[in-house]
């Protein structure tokens, strides 16, 4: 189940080569490229069906290397990715000359992260460059948590997959900007605002206040097939039962509250007590609602503190308007 060194050897061979390996991380399965192979990024653009000015994270393999990727590393910074990584943790920092804008959608900044997972590491150790991956699955749809979400969706689009087991995050990584004065959460994710204020000993912006707009935030993402509604949690099981009765073959989050109470649905998958095991489930039950042929997906939010903020998110955004044309219900 877990790639061996042979296997992450010859996975080195195909980024250098040019090609597409997809890794796991500990936030979930990445589609990865040279970092300074402008052509190679560009594939990953190409497989995902992504707009080619939505930035990339570039994976290094410690936090020592990444003076080599950016232009200049602020106090705040260091001090952040000293405690945080391998980790989480995304850090938007002023460009360095090694990195392509094509990794970058043209930006002047870059992501950067040192990802946590020991195969994600290895494969970094034996390349020796720098990696850009973002979640192996095609543009706006659930982000990968097994090796084997990453060959049912892209097959032989990927020319070397690295098996590493299920992710233990389960989302993306956190990522903050930290080319200002006031660091700021541009996505929540698997570092929580309360660890990354307790590292610092200081508020970070209040959300969304980031003067930074980037492409890569639409109103719909991480959307399985099956529409997904999101109602307060007490009136998850009605809003189901009202919906299968319609004909609707209906999903549902029950939330743990409500753990054992009986649902009329299509489906019905029991959503953890815990946080961290909701965020590690989350994409797996999305993908197992639409395996199981769900039209639509009735779920509620978590509390929005700690790691349900990145649930939350996760989810709105699943729930989000899709856009004209999407083929998906
Ligand atoms: P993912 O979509 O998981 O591949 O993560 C990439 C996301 O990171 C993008 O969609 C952006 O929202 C964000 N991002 C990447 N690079 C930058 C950057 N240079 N400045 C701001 N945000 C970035
Ligand atoms: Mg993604």
């Amino acid at each position: 189940m877990t790639a061996s060194n042979s296997d992450i050897e010859k996975a080195a061979d195909v980024l250098r080569a040019g090609g597409l390996v997809a890794l796991p991380t500990e936030t979930v399965y990445g589609l990865g490229a040279d970092a300074e192979n402008p052509a190679a990024v560009g594939r990953i653009f190409q497989v995902k069906g992504r707009p080619s000015n939505h930035p990339l994270i570039v994976h290094i393999g410690s936090a020592e290397l990444l003076d080599d990727w950016v232009a200049e590393v602020s106090d705040t910074a260091r001090l952040l990715a000293e405690r945080f990584w391998p980790g989480p943790l995304t850090l938007v920092l002023p460009r360095g000359p090694r990195v392509p804008l094509e990794a970058t959608g043209g930006l002047e900044t870059v992501a950067v992260r040192v990802p946590a997972h020991p195969v994600a590491r290895a494969l970094l150790t034996a390349f020796g460059g720098g990696v850009t991956a973002p979640s192996a699955n095609r543009f706006g749809s659930v982000s990968p948590t097994t090796a084997d979400h990453v060959r049912t969706e892209l097959g032989d689009a990927v020319d070397h997959v690295l098996d590493g087991g299920s992710c233990d995050v389960g989302v993306e990584s956190t990522i903050v900007d930290v080319t200002g004065d006031t660091p700021s959460i541009l996505r929540p994710g698997g570092v929580t605002r309360e660890e990354l204020e307790a590292a610092l000993g200081r508020p970070l912006a209040v959300p969304g206040a980031s003067p930074i707009r980037v492409p890569g935030q639409h109103p719909s993402h991480y959307a399985p097939r099956a529409r997904v509604v999101l109602v307060e949690p007490g009136e998850v099981v009605a809003e189901a039962e009202r919906a299968q009765d319609q004909g609707l073959r209906v999903g549902v989050f029950l939330p743990a509250a409500l753990s054992g109470t009986p649902v009329k649905a299509h489906a019905v998958v029991e959503v953890p007590a815990s946080a961290a095991a909701h965020a590690r489930g989350l994409y797996g039950f999305l993908r197992e609602l639409d395996e199981q042929g769900c039209d639509l997906i009735i779920a509620s939010l978590p509390q929005e503190e700690g790691l349900g903020v990145a649930i939350a998110n996760r989810l709105g955004r699943a729930a989000g308007p899709r856009p004209a044309g999407d083929d998906r219900s």
